[in-house]
């Protein structure tokens, strides 16, 4: 799917160009946090679904634009350390906590 994904990424940048991509990744981005809410309050999963698939090929596409792997790795990297220790942490023990 990424392969796939990666291939319609480089055909949108070429045939409508960065600056559209990035307002269309904006736009996209705004309508996955509307539809998180919608399945918050409706549990319309379809919708959340389709969000996501169109906010998971925008994000390919600004992956493809920034033409820095290592760059982004660093940071999925440094994330993903920072959730370690705030789950290792007592910071939220407050807040009830969904059965695992
Ligand atoms: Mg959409």
């Amino acid at each position: 799917m990424k392969t796939r994904i990666t291939e319609l990424t480089k055909r949108a940048l070429c045939k409508w160009g960065e600056d559209i991509q990035f307002t269309i990744a904006m736009e996209e981005a705004a309508e996955f946090i509307q539809a998180i809410s919608k399945y918050q309050r409706y549990g319309d999963k379809y919708a959340l679904a389709s969000e996501y698939a169109d906010l998971t090929i925008m994000m390919e596409q600004i992956r493809v634009i920034l033409n820095d792997d290592e760059l982004l790795e660093k940071w999925l990297n440094y994330k993903c350390d920072k959730m370690d220790k705030i789950l290792d942490s007592c910071d939220y023990g407050e807040l009830p906590k969904k059965d695992c």
